[in-house]
């Protein structure tokens, strides 16, 4: 049976169109998940520009963050059955007996091949995916909003996980794309006052900050915070340099995750940190 899919077939910019494939076979332990929804993440941009850093196993369907419905299982499959509701995690493929992957890390598998662009992903109705990487979806949670999951947990690792946020801190947030303000959710969630930092063109971004309960601007506010500086920021700009400003602001014994990275080397005087009262 054929779908419509698609596919990234080349890593010259703007090789991305829509092509007839065939709906795949799945193995033992895989279900077929049928597509209610997917989000398209700046990896995807990337790939269509050919501006990615990352091996592509061309040609290949787009999509890693996708939520939908079991259509067929594979036949060692027992804890999925067909129609349930589910989401899926984005490490595809994975040695299992990595030394990453045995401390629980198989998302840093070096040998790993995620859907979009190791394996085939899901801009597509029919999609492969081995039961290891499925969640069930609480019947509250619309697929529409499940398929935000894997950015939702890229805030979340970034703000619960690699950053120390208690409530009544001051933390500002470097980007206002989706990363960004789902990291500053993550932090007022901890309690926190959160600032959302853009560029003009991002007013819209912006706009939906303040909507959100944050605070909003184009430059970075002066004194807020206290003259020390913030608490924390969280670099979501994907700009190497973004790196210098967050040194500027944050204050003494404070912290930095950098979320986003750009492609150009990053070269800072650590002097400007170090100096600090
Ligand atoms: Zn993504």
């Amino acid at each position: 049976m054929q779908q419509p899919a698609v596919v990234n077939y080349a890593s010259v910019p703007l090789s991305v169109e829509l092509r007839d494939v065939h709906v795949p076979e799945i193995s033992e332990d895989a279900v077929l998940l049928q597509v209610d929804a997917v989000a398209v993440c700046g990896s995807e941009i990337h790939q269509w520009q050919g501006t990615h850093s990352w091996d592509v196993n061309y040609p290949v369907i787009l999509s890693h963050e996708f939520a939908g419905t079991v259509a067929a299982v594979g036949a060692r499959v027992a804890e999925f059955s067909v129609g349930d509701r589910v989401v899926s995690e984005t490490a595809a493929v994975i040695d299992p007996h990595s030394s990453l992957s045995r401390q629980g890390l198989y998302n840093l598998d070096p040998v790993r091949k995620g859907f979009g662009y190791g394996v085939d992903g899901a801009m597509t109705h029919f999609v492969c995916v081995p039961t290891r990487c499925l969640h069930h979806v609480p019947p509250v949670v619309p697929l529409f909003h499940a398929a935000l999951a894997e950015p939702c947990n890229v805030a979340y690792n970034a703000v619960v996980n690699h950053a120390s946020v208690r409530p009544g801190d001051y933390v500002v947030v470097l980007g206002p794309g989706p990363i960004g303000l789902l990291c500053g959710l993550m932090a007022r969630l901890r309690g926190a006052a959160v600032a959302v930092i853009g560029l003009p063109h991002d007013r819209e971004r912006l706009d939906i900050a303040v909507r959100l309960g944050m605070f909003a601007t184009e430059a970075v506010p002066r004194d807020w915070g206290g003259s020390l500086g913030v608490h924390g920021v969280i670099d979501a700009t994907g700009v190497s340099a973004a790196l210098h400003t967050a040194l500027q602001i944050v204050r003494p014994a404070g912290w930095i995750t950098k979320v986003g990275w750009g492609p150009e080397p990053l070269v800072t005087r650590w002097t400007c940190w170090s100096g600090k009262p």
